[in-house]
C-alpha cells in the first residue's frame, strides 16, 4: 500500500472552525450524525452518515484531500483523494 502524499502538504496543526458541531448544518439548522475536521482549513463537517455529508460536500468543494474525525476518542484520518484510511 503507498503512502498518501496529501498528508506532507498538511499544516502541522489545525484549529477547527467550531467546537459546535457541523458549521454547514448549523448554518442551515438541520443535523449530523458524526463529525468530520478538514486537516488542511479546520472545517468541521458532517459524516456521509448525516443527511447532508458536508466533508465530502468540502472536499468537492474545495479540493482539501484530507479529513480527520472530530469524535471524541477517534483520531483516524481519511484521504478523499487516495480514499483510503491514512
Ligand atoms: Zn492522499
Ligand atoms: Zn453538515
Ligand atoms: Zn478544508
Amino acid at each position: 500500500m503507498s503512502a498518501c502524499a496529501h498528508l506532507d502538504e498538511l499544516p502541522s496543526a489545525v484549529e477547527p472552525s467550531t467546537t459546535e458541531g457541523c458549521e454547514d448544518c448549523l448554518a442551515i439548522g438541520s443535523s449530523w450524525v458524526h463529525l468530520r475536521l478538514c486537516l488542511t482549513c479546520g472545517h468541521v463537517g458532517c459524516c456521509d452518515s448525516s443527511p447532508n455529508q458536508h466533508a465530502t460536500r468540502h472536499f468537492e468543494d474545495v479540493g482539501h484531500p484530507v479529513m480527520r474525525s472530530f469524535e471524541p476518542g477517534e483520531d483516524w484520518r481519511w484521504c478523499f483523494a487516495d480514499e483510503m484510511v491514512v
